[in-house]
């Protein structure tokens, strides 16, 4: 078989996204907060619901297991949508208790949270919850060590892009392709149990480019070229988020880059999405999958 194309969704928010909440420069100071705000309430209003059910939808017409990564206050939210997820057969992995940049937690809090969140999940889903996405794909240097600790098989937070608003640092030298990652960091190739599916940047720009932010912003074009280039080597990463598929939220002056985020969403995400699996039909894998079955380094 070709080399694997990994699918995954991450069930975030649009008030999970860094510009919002969850970073030292956010709009709201956190979710709460922005709840208060913005639905007059202490809690959110169900917009994940649909979108989610919709991509569902989707992958059973195509007959295809993705991964899905969910925060633990998503789960707490909404038990029912994991529990609907992982019965249609899909793999539930673990994105933290709440999206905020790793680097605003101490080791010891993170690890806290990381075990509640993986509870959660493992209850509702009844799985053994093997993977890992950092919110925001924010490392600090502790990540690796912390994941090998609680025995998780995989993390897929490394993005080997330029700096991009402070997020990435510089990992342009890191690989594109799944690699085994050191006891050192888990930006270099060695030999502990944990196995890193980075998320795949467009060559020699080195700009995010396997993530369906990028593909509405930049066009299809732009994450066919990344993902082909980096499936040459090995297998390659593919991310998106529920909340593509709704219109962007009705906020007050949104900046120019906070706009940009939702370019294209709602109707033309569907289509994007639809024609993203039909280039990609027949190599389409969960990451569980892919660190059991095709992994071999
Ligand atoms: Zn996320």
């Amino acid at each position: 078989m070709k080399n694997p194309l990994i699918l995954c969704i991450d069930l975030d928010e649009w008030y999970h996204g860094r510009w919002a909440t969850g970073s030292a420069k956010s709009r709201w100071k956190n979710t709460k907060d922005c709840f208060k705000d913005y639905y007059h309430s202490t809690k959110p209003n169900g917009e994940i619901i649909e979108p989610t059910n919709q991509i569902l939808k989707i992958l059973k017409k195509e007959k295809i297991k993705a991964t899905f990564f969910i925060l633990g206050e998503v789960a707490e939210w909404y038990p029912e949508l994991v529990k609907k997820i992982a019965r249609e057969g899909h793999e539930i992995a673990c994105h933290g208790m709440h999206h905020y940049d790793l680097t605003l937690y101490s080791k010891d809090d993170f690890v806290k949270d990381l075990v509640k969140s993986r509870k959660i999940l493992r209850k509702l889903s009844g799985q053994k919850v093997l993977g890992f996405r950092a919110p925001n794909l924010v490392i600090p240097s502790w990540l690796g060590e912390v994941l090998n600790e609680q025995k998780f098989a995989y993390d897929s937070s490394v993005c080997p892009s330029r700096n991009v608003q402070g997020k990435n640092r510089d990992q342009t030298a890191v690989s594109c392709n799944p690699y085994r990652v050191s006891e050192k960091s888990m930006l270099l190739k060695g030999k502990s149990s944990l196995i890193e599916i980075p998320i795949p940047t467009f060559p020699i720009l080195k700009l995010p480019g396997a993530v369906s932010i990028a593909t509405r912003i930049f066009g299809l074009w732009w994450t066919k070229i990344t993902l082909d280039h980096t499936l040459k080597t090995g297998a390659a990463c593919f991310y998106l988020h529920p909340y593509e598929f709704n219109q962007a939220p009705k906020i007050d002056k949104m900046k120019f880059k906070e706009r940009l985020i939702f370019r294209r969403a709602g109707q033309p995400m569907t289509k994007i999405f639809e024609k993203l699996l039909k280039q990609y039909r027949g190599r389409i894998i969960s990451a569980e999958k892919f660190v059991t079955e095709y992994f071999t380094e």
